[in-house]
């Protein structure tokens, strides 16, 4: 097999793309699709400050490695979820990596902030962890970016096309509307960017080994069994017989919904606890941690998500 652009061995080969490519070459198409994504959709310049979120897994790792190598003005930032050994082991990856790449990564922790762990909230509540997850990282990640330009996050082809598939096959108008590569800023929420939704699961793990990046493995333990990663399977079924479908399938939908899908009309006020937007009379989070903080909370219904 050999490479598309210099004639060289090849050392990946892309069905989607129907191309073979060394490693130095896969490298530079990687960064051009990158950035072709962030020239398409505007999300950023390069004067613009970019704070990415890292989990300490292989997008976001490689999402901020692919940036700063790239010139933009990056900082890190992960939220260590309190998750049995797995948010230490997540950490151990990030602060490796940012010494390595000698690159900023803010660390904040849940448990100092809500006064507990995730599934400890999980546990009083009675609600699911991924749902309190959800609520608090999307808290604390808009807070984190408040003194940046523009949050970043590592969400690749194949989260996107499975998130899409969700959002069709259950017609969640109101995420259709809202899902995109893009978040605009609005009253109080930061802006928000996924320029990694045009590079598959695939790449980003194969950029990471080419570029040596050192990475969590293990996905959280939480997620096991979880909708998206079954709708992945079946993505990567249809793809096998039909290469590029991941592609067509959401490239066809941004095109789709910037012609005909409006986002959703909500009238957002700021939380009189923290100043956060809400719809609500307190912000979602603020009544997370007044839930906590009571000791009604084992014993109260659960608190609805947004
Ligand atoms: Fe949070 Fe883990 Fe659930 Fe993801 S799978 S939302 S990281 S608890
Ligand atoms: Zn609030």
């Amino acid at each position: 097999m050999k490479c598309r652009m210099c004639g060289g061995k090849a050392e990946v080969h892309l069905r989607s793309h129907n191309i073979s490519l060394c490693r130095e070459d896969f490298v530079r198409f990687f960064h051009r699709r990158l950035l072709r994504t962030v020239n398409r959709f505007g999300m950023f310049g390069p004067g613009d400050r970019i704070l990415v979120a890292v989990s300490g897994g292989k997008d976001s790792l490689g999402l901020l490695h692919a940036l700063k190598k790239l010139g933009y003005d990056v900082t890190g930032y992960h939220l260590h979820l309190g998750i049995d050994g797995y948010s230490d082991r997540s950490l151990e990856k990030v602060e490796k990596f940012a010494e390595r790449e000698g690159v900023e990564v803010k660390v904040e922790r849940v448990g100092d902030v809500l006064g507990c762990t995730i599934a400890e909230a999980s546990r009083r509540l009675r609600r699911p962890t991924c749902s309190i997850c959800g609520t608090v990282k999307r808290y604390l990640f808009n807070r984190a970016a408040r003194d940046y330009d523009v949050l970043a996050t590592g969400h690749n082809l194949d989260d996107e096309a499975a998130t899409l598939l969700g959002n069709i096959l259950h017609w969640q108008e109101g995420y259709l509307g809202r899902q995109g590569p893009v978040l605009e800023e609005e009253e109080g929420f930061a802006k928000k960017v996924k320029p990694l939704s045009f590079n598959s699961e695939y790449e980003t793990a194969a950029y990471a080994f080419f570029e040596g990046i050192d990475y969590i493995v293990e996905g959280c333990p939480y997620a096991r069994g979880a909708t998206s990663i079954f709708y992945k399977g079946v993505l990567n079924r249809i793809e096998e017989e039909m290469p590029g479908t991941k592609i067509r399938f959401l490239d066809g939908f941004y095109s789709f919904r910037r012609k005909h899908i409006r986002p959703p009309e909500v009238s957002l006020r700021p939380c009189p606890e923290c100043g956060y937007p809400t719809t609500g009379e307190i912000c979602n989070f603020c009544k997370l941690k007044a839930r906590l903080q009571s000791g009604r909370a084992t014993l109260s219904p659960a608190v609805r998500g947004p």
